[in-house]
């Protein structure tokens, strides 16, 4: 279990994330979602030990994050960045590969098992990510992060800029990851429909503060506030599954 105890963070004079207390709990899949620059992508990068927070604590099963703790933490967190952060210069294996040989941890990873978890083609392996689809290349992100079995996946918007055919084939296979690989998962999302399919919890927040977390159906019959059916209403399909 993941807990942030009233973690602040600002950057310069503005206020990227008010003290939150949130529970990501282990083996279970948190949304989160919100309006552009709510804070959603500062709570990865506190997660991932990126940035300091300003005020609060972060424990990672039971495990305090600290300068001394943040780096062996961080190797248990498989991370997707925002648009997927390929390299372009290395093949779909090379990125993989990357951080597992640099770790001298190569031997651990079975690109053969990621490809087939990830519904990746092997022959599609040696490509450039210029090389591939927008699905393919948030699929090879997926495996990078997947590649040393970390025991938390953290995922921001990693099917945000996909069309939406494409986006639900992957939205399918992430389900059928979270099933079968046990990970404590954050995934941020600005689409209701994903987190409500995807994600056992939902955070929703905005301008730094969480206003309401639950499931959809909570939000859509006890509203914590206005705002809460106002980003509801805003979505253009909401099905509760
Ligand atoms: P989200 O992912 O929800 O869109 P972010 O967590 O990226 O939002 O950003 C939250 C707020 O912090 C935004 O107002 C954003 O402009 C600001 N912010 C994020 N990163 C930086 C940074 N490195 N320097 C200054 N402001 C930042
Ligand atoms: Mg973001």
């Amino acid at each position: 279990m993941i807990v942030f105890s009233g973690v602040s963070k600002r950057y310069g004079s503005s206020v990227a994330l008010h003290p939150v207390e949130l529970e990501f709990a282990a083996e279970k899949v948190t949304a989160l979602i919100g309006p552009s620059g709510c804070g959603k992508s500062t709570i990865l990068r506190l997660l991932v030990g990126l940035v300091e927070p300003d005020e609060g604590e972060i424990w990672v099963d039971g495990q305090r994050m600290s300068a001394e703790s943040k780096l062996g933490l961080r190797r248990n967190m498989g991370y997707v960045i925002q648009d997927g952060g390929l390299f372009p210069h290395l093949t779909s294996r090379q990125n993989v590969m990357l951080l597992p040989e640099h770790l001298n941890r190569q031997s651990e990873v079975d690109l053969k098992g990621l490809a087939a978890l990830t519904q990746f083609p092997e022959a599609a392996l040696d490509r450039f990510p210029l090389e591939l689809s927008g699905g393919q290349r948030q699929r090879v992100a997926l495996m990078r992060a997947l590649a040393l079995e970390p025991s938390t996946l953290l995922l921001d918007e990693p099917l945000g800029a996909l069309d939406p055919l494409i986006r639900a084939d992957l939205q399918r296979d992430l389900k059928e990851i979270f099933a079968r690989v046990k990970h404590t998962v954050v995934l941020v999302t600005h689409d209701m429909g994903e987190a409500a399919y995807l994600a056992d919890k939902i955070v929703l927040m905005r301008d730094g503060r969480v206003v309401q977390q639950g499931t959809l159906r909570e939000f859509q019959e006890q509203p914590a506030e206005p705002f809460v059916t106002e980003f509801l209403n805003a979505q253009r399909t909401v099905v509760a599954i």
